[in-house]
């Protein structure tokens, strides 16, 4: 029987892709020197730096904090938790309660900021309007979601914002931006990623990492994670091309590392020929491609569909 090749010891977990048996012990070890040296080669975290980690209360974003927060734990205040809350009834709180307690026991300052708060509507509000939608709830959300994590970023003085792509993450993404032809998006892909848009660097420590790794750590640590799913989850495309890569993996071990490399070689050769211009948002001063971002204009049609609720509820009720 095969044993740990790190300490000789009990066999806990086999990686299919280089053929590496190790303990629940130095596999735990291989994780959090993994994070570290994928900061490390892409350059993600400086001396000095003050990290906001996106913790939504999932078990790869309190794995994340756990691991930089044992990693930088000799610099007080240079880790922290930053949390969105959605507005979503029965499902977002339970993840912000494990949000809550994981900052208070790892020590680390917890920043919530809300969409009612930031935009002035909850996305259950904002989903109630559904027929009029050209996207799915996930991208619609996902715009919102990434204004509030960089304007909690800001609030906390952060230089750098950490989330938990993993690279199953990495892979799907990259493909599904050649699949809907939108090879000017790869850039978001950067692992390290500072731009004219936007000041403070994004950067993803877990992406060499496999989700199934980073499942097993947060389960082996006994991570107390969210159980509920969200109840506008929609995947679409996301979901088979998961389907497709795990069979793909199945069959090829290590064909995700060999995508993550082939995304990251042509995000490098795209993004030093693509000079991209941004201009200022007319209506909120952020940088737009367009003169109006996709906040400000998602922002407008949810307002406008809201107050004609409002007044289509107020003639109808007196
Ligand atoms: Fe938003 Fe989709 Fe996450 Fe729900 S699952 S909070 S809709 S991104
Ligand atoms: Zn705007």
């Amino acid at each position: 029987m095969a044993v740990c090749a790190g300490c000789g010891g009990r066999p806990f977990y086999t990686r299919r892709y280089s053929g590496e048996t190790l303990c629940a012990s130095c596999f735990r070890d291989s994780i959090v020197e993994k994070t570290r040296r994928t900061v490390a080669k892409y350059q993600m975290i400086a001396p000095g730096d003050r990290i906001a980690v996106a913790v939504s209360g999932g078990k790869d974003s309190l794995s994340l904090l756990k691991v930089l927060a044992g990693l930088y734990s000799r610099r007080p205040n240079h880790v922290l938790a930053v949390s969105v809350d959605e507005g979503v009834a029965g499902y977002r709180d339970e993840a912000l309660d494990h949000a809550r307690s994981a900052a208070r026991d790892l020590g680390v300052e917890h920043v919530v900021v809300s969409y009612k708060e930031l935009f002035g509507f909850s996305l259950d509000e904002a989903l109630d309007w559904k027929e009029e939608r050209d996207v799915s709830s996930c991208s619609f959300c996902g715009v919102f979601r990434r204004r509030a994590i960089d304007e909690a970023a800001v609030r906390v003085k952060a230089s750098v914002v950490a989330t938990a792509h993993n690279l199953d993450d990495f892979v799907q993404t990259f493909l599904m931006n050649l699949m809907h032809g939108d090879v000017a998006r790869l850039g978001w892909l950067d692992p390290a990623r500072t731009d004219s848009s936007f000041p403070i660097r994004r950067v993803k420590p877990f992406m060499e990492i496999y989700e199934e790794e980073v499942a097993l750590f947060a389960y082996q640590d006994r991570i107390p994670f969210q159980s509920v799913s969200c109840p506008y989850m929609h995947e679409g495309l996301r979901s088979e091309v998961r389907d497709y890569l795990n069979t793909m993996e199945a069959n090829h071990p290590g064909m995700k590392n060999v995508l993550l490399r082939s995304g990251l070689d042509l995000i490098s050769r795209y993004s030093s020929s693509s000079g991209k211009q941004f201009v200022s948002c007319s209506a909120c001063g952020k940088p737009s491609s367009n003169g109006l971002c996709n906040v400000c204009r998602m922002r407008a049609a949810v307002e406008e569909h809201v107050n004609m609720e409002r007044n289509s509820r107020s003639v109808g009720g007196g």
